[in-house]
Parts: structure tokens; C-alpha cells; sequence
């Protein structure tokens, strides 16, 4: 069986050490009490709750999967009785506002106990996993209501969220999505249409779930400018907050697949349910991008936790593991034969898994800490440079640390040989799991397209080197980080090859 430590060490060393996230996260509004000593204890607990209680459920829980009859789903054994753990210790809540009822740690803080979780046990992981989002989306959009009934059941555990996007004939194209959403006489919305994939759409975990659901309002314009955001609980919600009857919600079924058996990833049949309109009509993507970049950043921490365990395992197996003599004569006499860590091939995997993990981890532990000086920095002037890079970082952390994470298992699969590919140790599962990393929450393919398309092209747009994506040889201005420069020269006609003729000289 795999095994997982918490690498509690290279964490903190990767991020007070290197990131200097001591000082950042005290400097930060709020963040007084932020020491390294209360930090640390939360991650020595945090690490405890992961290798003792969510890493033994991580097998069993592949080979038994989810159940699904008549409408419900059942984890597999254990799961439920660990997100009651999970509550209970407050894990919910960790980084939410305090007046939500959350610690308000910071979100780097959240991100090193996340990481584990995705090491421990990362189907388990996928059911906290969209509140987070869902946290974030009602604390930016949401109504007062919708944050005193949704937001703090959320954040106390009790409920959980979950992100209603894809439908089967649209997935990367959000623009082409077809649920409706009607008004009703009262205010609230009846919500009809099928969305598929849903990450723990149904579960049984707790008493509600908290749907986020993109839907068209009958007048809203064609493509993505169309679309609107809701909440439709599973469990309808009166005034005051109390749960009352069944809503028109049902999981249709759950789907079967390569990997992370023990998420159950359903289809949600919406027909009339009753919805709450988030935000403003037709602006609703922005209200989803605010989840998916958050939900974007959460899965590249999965990639990063799959590495880890990938890491340990193959790791320990080569030290263990004696085949043939090294090339360099024997280094362990003693035995019949050297262990598998003298190979130089298996060296380079090992190293090549190392280096993954070690530059994967600071470049994801760093967009984490931007998160928080995004969020809770000193100034105006601090939060906004802090966010623009972050919206940059972002694509590359999902899509970098995802393609990272199935090459890494790749290679722990290789250093195990067929021992890899059977069941007994666990790599073959983490191989499965981390395939799907790299399609949800955008494939890599859309996470390339909003890093060129949207975070380079249209932020060089306006400013002095409008034509090019490369540093101006004048100025050394590189087009990601200028504001608009009025002064700039700006391009003559002629395009980018004239322009640079005559500005370059070249
Ligand atoms: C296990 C699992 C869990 C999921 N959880 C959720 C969830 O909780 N909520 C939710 O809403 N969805 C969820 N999804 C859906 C997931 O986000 C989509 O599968 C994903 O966005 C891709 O959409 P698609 O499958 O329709 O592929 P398509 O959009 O049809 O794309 C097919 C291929 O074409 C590529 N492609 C598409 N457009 C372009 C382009 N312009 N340029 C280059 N390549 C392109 C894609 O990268 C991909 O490789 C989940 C999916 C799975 C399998």
C-alpha cells in the first residue's frame, strides 16, 4: 500500500524561506496574529488529520467507489465519518471571513493543509473542494441573504457547494450553454436544463448542497454576455434560512471512470427547480470566474500533492528494492544486490520528480500568498499589482503543475516496474487520478489559450509596445507588467515589423 508522511519541512521551507511568507502574512490587514508559531501548529495538526485519518481511506475508498440508487449517492466506508472529522476540527472554515464564522487564516495557510489533502486522499478532497469556490463567489457577489443562509452553512461545514458549468454538448465553450432560467412571481427562478460532470452534485456527506449554476435568463443574449449565475440548494431554503422541502434538483446517475473512483461525478437534472439569482443578470460569468480561478489553483495543488505521494513512494521503493550491481561496482557487498537508487535511470527519475516538486511548490505557494496580499494587503496600489500577477500565474500554475503531476506518477509507476502496475502499491492509482487534473477546471489547452489570449494579448493592448509580446529593447518594459503609459510612443502605421525598424532601429 502507498504511504504518505506530510513533508511538513520542505513546506514551511518553500514557503517562510523562500517565499518569505512570514512577514508578508503579518503585514497583511488583519493578519497581526498571523506568527509562525501559530501557523506551524495548525499545519502540525493539519498533518495529523491527513496521515492519520484521510490517507488510510485513500485505497479503499478507489477499489469500493460510490454507490448510486435511485437518485442517491453513497461514499465510500469511512468518507462520511471523515468530513465529520473534517468539520469538527474546523478545517471547513479555515480561511473564511471571521464574521462567516471562518478562522481567517490566510490562503496560503489553506493551500499547504489543501496540498496534503490531495497527498492524503485526493477523491475525498474533490467534496470540500468546490465550497471553497463556492466561499468565494458568494463573499464577492453575493446578497446579504444569500451570505448569512449559503455562505455560512459553507463555511461551518454543514453544507457543501458545488460548480454546475458543463452540460454535454458544451464543456470548454461555455458560450453554447442552453439551461434556463424563468422568473417566478415571488422573485426566486425555476431552473430547468441537465448539467453533466458535476463534482459532488450528490452526496452523502451532509443535509444540503449548495449548487452554483450557470444559466440564460429567457431575454439574454446569445454567447457568454447571456449568462446568468444561481443558487439552486438541493433543499429548498425559507427566509430565515431553514431548510424545508426537496427541490427539483436530482442526480440522474453517476459516471464510471479511469480515476478518482471515490468522487462522484454526476449528471444533475434541473427541472423547475427553484433558484436565486447571484449578482446581476447576465453577468454571471464573472461570478463562475471568480470560483474556477480559485477552484484553477486548487487543482494545481493536486497536482502537486500527487507528485508528493508519487515521490515518497517510488522514493523508498528504489532505496528498498535490490536488482543488479551498480555500474560503478557493487556499493552494498553485503547484499545480493545494490538497491535500485544506484541506477543513474533511476536516479534521473527520482531527481527529475524532485525538482518537479520542489520548483512546483513554491511557484503554487507563491500564487497562494498572492492570493492573500491580493485580498488583504496594505494599500490599494499593493493589492491590485499582487491580483494582475496572480491572474497570470494562474493558468500556469493549473496547467504547469497538472502535465508536472502525470509525468511525476508516470515515472514513480516506472521506478516500481510491474510492481507499479498492479494495484498492491498504489501507483497504478495515483497514475489514474492524476490524469484528470489536466482536463477539469479547463483543459490545458484552454488554460494556454486564457494565458495568451487574455492575460498577455489583451493586457499589452494600449500601452507602449502594443504590437509586441517581448520586452521593448529601448525601455526593457516587458508588456505583462506596464500600465497604460500615455507618453509611450506609440506605433506607426506599417505593423509590428516597420514599428520596430524604426523604434529599434533594427
Ligand atoms: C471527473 C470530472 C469532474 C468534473 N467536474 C466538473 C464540475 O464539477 N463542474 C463542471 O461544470 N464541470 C466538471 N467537469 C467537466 C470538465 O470541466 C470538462 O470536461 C472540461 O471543461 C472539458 O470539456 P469537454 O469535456 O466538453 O471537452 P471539449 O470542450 O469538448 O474539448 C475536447 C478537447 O478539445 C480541446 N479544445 C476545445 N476547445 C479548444 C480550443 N479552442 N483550442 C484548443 N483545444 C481546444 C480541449 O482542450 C479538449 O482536449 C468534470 C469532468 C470530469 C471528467
Amino acid at each position: 500500500m502507498s504511504r504518505y508522511t506530510a513533508p511538513l519541512a520542505d513546506m514551511r521551507f518553500a514557503l517562510y524561506d523562500v517565499l518569505g511568507a512570514e512577514a508578508i502574512l503579518t503585514n497583511l490587514n488583519g493578519g497581526e496574529g498571523h506568527t509562525r508559531d501559530l501557523l506551524d501548529a495548525v499545519l502540525d495538526e493539519g498533518a495529523r488529520f491527513n496521515e492519520q485519518v484521510l490517507a488510510p481511506l485513500n485505497k479503499s475508498g478507489d477499489q469500493e467507489g460510490c454507490h448510486f440508487e435511485a437518485g442517491t449517492v453513497r461514499t465510500p466506508k469511512g468518507f462520511k465519518e471523515a468530513y465529520k472529522q473534517f468539520v469538527d476540527g474546523g478545517w471547513a472554515g479555515l480561511t473564511a471571513p471571521a464574521d462567516m464564522g471562518g478562522q481567517e487564516l490566510p490562503e496560503s495557510i489553506g493551500a499547504v493543509f489543501k496540498e496534503m489533502i490531495d497527498s492524503a486522499n485526493l477523491s475525498w478532497g474533490t467534496y470540500p473542494l468546490l465550497s471553497h469556490g463556492a466561499t468565494e463567489s458568494l463573499k464577492a457577489i453575493g446578497s446579504d441573504w444569500q451570505k448569512e443562509v449559503f455562505l455560512k452553512a459553507i463555511v461551518d461545514g454543514r453544507w457543501t457547494g458545488t460548480m454546475c458549468l458543463t452540460e454535454p454538448h458544451c464543456g470548454s465553450d461555455l458560450g453554447l450553454l442552453k439551461t434556463r432560467a424563468e422568473p417566478a412571481a415571488d422573485g426566486t427562478y425555476k431552473i430547468y436544463g441537465t448539467k453533466i460532470f458535476i463534482t459532488a452534485g450528490e452526496h452523502d456527506m451532509t443535509d444540503n448542497i449548495v449548487h452554483l449554476v450557470l444559466a440564460r435568463l429567457p431575454d439574454a443574449p446569445a454567447g457568454t454576455r447571456g449568462i446568468s449565475l444561481f443558487i439552486v440548494p438541493k433543499f429548498k431554503v425559507n427566509q430565515a434560512g431553514e431548510q424545508g422541502e426537496r427541490n427539483a434538483v436530482a442526480c440522474g446517475s453517476i459516471e464510471h471512470k479511469m480515476g478518482i473512483k471515490a468522487s462522484a461525478t454526476c449528471v444533475m437534472n434541473f427541472d423547475g427547480a427553484e433558484g436565486y439569482l447571484i449578482g446581476e443578470p447576465n453577468k454571471g460569468l464573472a461570478g463562475m470566474f471568480i470560483m474556477m480561478n480559485t477552484a484553477r489553483l486548487a487543482v494545481g495543488l493536486q497536482g502537486l500533492g500527487l507528485m508528493e505521494r508519487a515521490y515518497q513512494n517510488a522514493l523508498a521503493y528504489a532505496r528498498d528494492r535490490l536488482q543488479m550491481r551498480s555500474l560503478t561496482g557493487a556499493k552494498r557487498p553485503d547484499k545480493p544486490a545494490d538497491p535500485l537508487i544506484v541506477h543513474p535511470d533511476i536516479r534521473r527519475m527520482l531527481l527529475t520528480q524532485k525538482a518537479f516538486i520542489e520548483a512546483g511548490r513554491v511557484l503554487t505557494y507563491k500564487a497562494f500568498v498572492l492570493v492573500d496580499v491580493a485580498h488583504r494587503g496594505a494599500d490599494e496600489t499593493t493589492r491590485k499589482n499582487a491580483d494582475d500577477l496572480l491572474g497570470f500565474l494562474t493558468p500556469i500554475v493549473k496547467a504547469m503543475m497538472t502535465e508536472l503531476a502525470v509525468e511525476n506518477c508516470y515515472h514513480a509507476l516506472q521506478i516500481f516496474g510491474g510492481h507499479g502496475y498492479i494495484q498492491e502499491w498504489g501507483m497504478e492509482q495515483l497514475a489514474r487520478d492524476a490524469r484528470i487534473t489536466t482536463i477539469y477546471e479547463g483543459t490545458t489547452q484552454i488554460q494556454a489559450l486564457d494565458l495568451l489570449g487574455r492575460k498577455i494579448m489583451q493586457v499589452g493592448r494600449g500601452e507602449c509596445c502594443t504590437w509586441r509580446r517581448i520586452p521593448c529593447r529601448k525601455t526593457g518594459h516587458h508588456p505583462l507588467l506596464l500600465r497604460p503609459d500615455p507618453a509611450a510612443p506609440r506605433h506607426p502605421q506599417g505593423g509590428p515589423r516597420e514599428w520596430r525598424r524604426q523604434h529599434d532601429g533594427v
